[in-house]
């Protein structure tokens, strides 16, 4: 069924990866969408024809999550041109794994300001547009690592952490406007974020995964849809991990 016939979602980061899949399953559920992307131009360009084959409409932009101001132009200009805004998927993110001992302070805020403040960004971009129309839901993508903590992620794990703090409060501060916010939190997926491990790595890695694979970005975007839908009415300020069991706490 295509539950989301007739609404817009922004969904930040999307050329590539868990942000591309989730583009794809929103629309393929009826929804225009909106992405934006920081380098990949022809992947963008390529997902949006592939995005509108699927008969619903599609617009990108290159914009730096980084930039509260670029962000909130590039928020107003999708509502002006789909005319609403009903669900953000906050996405985009980077990882730069060191050893607290090796990091630098430009390490540590490339990754505070993409993933954290990437978050702020385009969610302060949209809430008021939420609240003034008492619908609207937000879904962060968060990561087990800010949930365990792991050894070389101390900027990355710090950003997730707080990413699903901030999913917690704003459940809390927008509920009574009839705004849901969650947050899923994916352990490891398939995607270029991984192109740094070697085989031998993901081989030691899906060992420890009970189910046993290293997760698809369908995983991801399947549980997106569970959330974005009305079975998931009754759901707010939640983190879902979907990890294939590898931080079961
Ligand atoms: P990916 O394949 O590296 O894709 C990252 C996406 O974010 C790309 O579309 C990229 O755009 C965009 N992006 C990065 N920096 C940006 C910026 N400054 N401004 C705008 N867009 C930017 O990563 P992924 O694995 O799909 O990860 C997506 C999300 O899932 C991230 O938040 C990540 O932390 C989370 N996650 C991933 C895993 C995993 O195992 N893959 C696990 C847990 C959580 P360009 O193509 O233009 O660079």
């Amino acid at each position: 069924m295509k539950f989301l016939k007739g609404k817009v979602v922004i969904v930040t980061g999307a050329s590539r990866g868990i942000g591309r899949a989730i583009a794809l399953k929103v629309a393929s559920l009826g929804a225009d969408v909106a992405f934006n992307y920081s380098q990949s131009q022809d992947a963008a360009e390529s997902l949006k024809k592939e995005i509108e084959a699927l008969g619903v409409r599609c617009e990108i932009k290159k914009v730096d999550i980084k930039n509260f101001a670029d962000v909130k132009a590039w928020v107003e200009e999708v509502k002006e041109k789909f005319g609403r805004i009903d669900i953000l998927i906050n996405n985009a993110g980077i990882i730069i794994d060191k050893a607290l001992m090796m990091m630098s302070e430009n390490d540590w805020k490339q990754v505070v300001d993409t993933n954290l403040n990437g978050v702020f960004n385009a969610s302060r971009s949209c809430i008021v547009t939420f609240m003034k129309q008492k619908s609207g839901q937000i879904v962060n993508i968060s990561s087990i690592s800010g949930m365990i903590g792991l050894p070389r992620q101390t900027n990355y794990s710090a950003t997730k952490g707080g990413i699903n703090a901030f999913t917690k409060a704003l459940a809390k501060e927008v509920a009574g406007f009839g705004v849901r916010v969650n947050a899923v939190a994916p352990g490891f997926i398939e995607t270029e974020i991984l192109s740094g491990f070697s085989d031998e790595q993901k081989e030691q890695i899906t060992k420890m995964i009970p189910l046993n694979r290293i997760g698809a970005v369908d995983d991801v975007a399947n549980c997106v849809k569970f959330l974005l839908s009305d079975q998931a009415a009754y759901i707010t300020g939640q983190i879902i991990q979907v990890d294939g069991g590898l931080a079961i706490r």
